[in-house]
């Protein structure tokens, strides 16, 4: 992972471009990126791509509701894309066994935004573990990686947890 100005929408059409991209931000970095920098230009599945997160005003139009990365993408940067995924189909099944499609998309949306919204800002907030930008980021990370009950997540369990899921719904 690096960080960029801007993204490099020109070298995703471009795997020799992603390459050279790659390997100039991690020249000189010593110990064993040399090796894997060698790996990743003789690979055949380079997986390139830009961190990203997806804001949609509302998730649903008419008989269609977009849950997971499609309504409310996080990046990996929080850790909880998977999590967040399976929270709101767990959730959009939930409604929809109870009510009308408009009535159940509206509340699953209710239920859920504050909570998906709250997952995407631990990934934008500054504080990004994985992605340190000055010398005192690498510091702070690199000391919480030592201390394992530092490691990321464990500060965030608060937001991870902000929401409780109603149980199973028996359905006709
Ligand atoms: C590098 C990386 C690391 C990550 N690390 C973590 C992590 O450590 N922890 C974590 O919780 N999350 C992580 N995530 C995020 C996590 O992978 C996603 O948030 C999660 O997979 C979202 O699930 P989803 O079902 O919404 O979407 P996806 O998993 O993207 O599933 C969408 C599916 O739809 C298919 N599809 C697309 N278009 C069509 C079409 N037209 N017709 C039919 N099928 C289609 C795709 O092939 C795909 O299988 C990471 C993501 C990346 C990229």
């Amino acid at each position: 992972m690096f960080t960029h100005a801007d993204a490099p929408f020109s070298a995703f059409a471009d795997p020799a471009a992603q390459r050279d991209l790659v390997a100039s931000r991690f020249e000189g970095c010593g110990w064993e990126v040399p090796r894997m920098v060698e790996a990743m230009r003789s690979a055949d599945d380079l997986f390139f791509d830009v961190v990203s997160q997806i804001h949609l005003p509302v998730w649903s139009k008419g008989r269609v509701a977009l849950a997971g990365d499609a309504a409310h993408a996080t990046s990996f940067l929080s850790g909880q894309g998977s999590s967040l995924a399976m929270i709101g189909a767990y959730l959009l099944a939930y409604e929809l066994a109870d009510a009308p499609h408009d009535v159940a998309f509206a509340a699953y949306e209710n239920r859920s935004r504050k909570f998906m919204e709250a997952n995407q800002a631990l990934a934008t907030g500054g504080s990004a573990v994985m992605s340190p930008r000055t010398d005192a980021e690498v510091a702070a990370r690199s000391a919480a990686l030592r201390a394992l009950d530092g490691l990321p997540g464990s500060e965030h369990s608060e937001v991870h947890n902000a929401l409780t899921l109603p149980p199973e719904r028996a359905t006709v």
